[in-house]
């Protein structure tokens, strides 16, 4: 039997049908219909955001959020290199320059400590990901945000019911971008959203993902068409009703990885932050010193069968694509990212199957 990285949830066959039966009965199958409407509502209560604007995916909702500011050309803005391409990418088709800031050897997000150096009087914004579903530090981000009129635009694609202090974690920094990718805790098939709590950048994310429509004349930006559809929406709708019993099962999971890995020399796990409500979306894990090297250990289990993924290897400033940009030394990403393996973890995992993926791993180890 096969074990996947990860198995997207999906409601029970009956329930998705009786959601989009209403489709038939209104012919609504895009364009702002009442599913979206409804789904925009509960994703926000679940969030508790104040604004939610849905879209077809994550990756377009992270360009407009970006575009709604309007920077100018060249224009710097300070990322991580340790995140999926797509945020990365989102900066530059925007007409603008990633600077890679270097990552925290504990989390893996942003390390605020180095910002401040590499700010100069191009820099507008700072895009920090909440990798893993790690809380960056929000904190630290908004003082120097604040001191240096610097927007805040968080990749929160992996943290979908993260909380800080019991606080939503869509309400730091101007806005932020979360992924309903089918592979992420949370998914509409594929989907995404902007969340943000200013009212008056309603009207903006309402029209960039209608091609800049206002009203039947009027057209006052130049958008693309990146609304999300009514069936999208209806499998939105039924996961939500499930999200709870969804992170159950998942912190089952990791606490079970974290019961068989714990105190294996060679082998640092995940680990909770303080003060954080996780989501659990990933389970990455690094194989420092061990007895076999990451490489190795993603070949061993590929050969019973379980693919875990190198999220994230390479570094996004690694490309091809972004050979030309300015290269910045940002040695711990390099370090994570060379040694760091995401395992298995979906709500239906069972315990029997986790042991299985350990035994592998530890049946190679010094201390086994
Ligand atoms: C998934 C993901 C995205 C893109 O989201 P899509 O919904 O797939 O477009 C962006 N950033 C990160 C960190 C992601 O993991």
């Amino acid at each position: 039997m096969k074990i996947n990285v990860t198995k997207p949830f999906i409601p029970i066959f009956d329930e998705y049908v009786s959601e989009i039966r209403d489709i038939w009965e209104n012919h609504f199958l895009t364009n702002f219909g009442p599913k979206h409407k409804e789904l925009e509502q509960s994703i926000s209560n679940f969030l508790s955001v104040s604004r939610t604007s849905l879209f077809v995916n994550g990756h377009y909702a992270l360009e407009s959020a970006i575009s709604y500011f309007n920077f100018p050309k060249g224009s710097e803005v300070i990322t991580t290199p340790f995140t999926f391409v797509s945020t990365t990418n989102a900066i530059v088709r925007n007409g603008l320059v990633p600077v890679f800031c270097d990552i925290k050897e504990d989390d893996y997000t942003l390390d605020a400590t180095k910002i401040e150096k590499l700010i100069t009087n191009k820099t507008v914004a700072i895009l920090p990901v909440h990798v893993y579903g790690n809380v960056c530090d929000v904190e630290e981000i908004a003082r120097i945000a604040k001191k240096y009129n610097l927007k805040v635009i968080y990749d929160a694609a992996h943290a979908f019911g993260v909380k800080y202090k019991t606080i939503g974690i869509a309400n730091f920094g101007d806005i932020s971008m979360f992924s309903f990718h089918a592979t992420k805790v949370f998914n509409t098939i594929e989907g995404g959203a902007a969340c943000y709590n200013d009212a008056s950048m309603d009207e903006f994310f309402h029209s960039i993902k209608d091609f800049g429509i206002t009203g039947e004349e009027t057209c006052e930006q130049i958008g693309g068409n990146g609304k999300m559809n009514e069936f999208q929406a209806c499998m939105g709708i039924c996961n939500l009703r499930h999200i709870d019993e969804v992170l159950a099962q998942r912190k089952r999971v990791v606490e079970k990885y974290i019961d068989r890995l714990s105190g294996v020399k060679g082998i640092v796990l995940w680990k909770p932050q303080k003060n954080v409500s996780h989501n659990y979306s990933y389970f990455p894990v690094l194989f420092k010193d061990y007895s076999k090297n990451r490489d190795e250990i993603k070949t061993l289990l590929a050969e019973h069968g379980i693919y875990a993924r190198k999220y994230f290897y390479p570094l996004v400033c690694d490309f091809d694509s972004y050979k030309s940009f300015r290269k910045i030394d940002t040695p711990i990403a390099r370090k994570i990212s060379e040694s760091v393996l995401t395992l298995p973890l979906y709500p239906e995992l069972s315990d029997e199957e986790v042991d299985r993926i350990c035994d592998i791993i530890l049946g190679c180890g010094f201390n086994y």
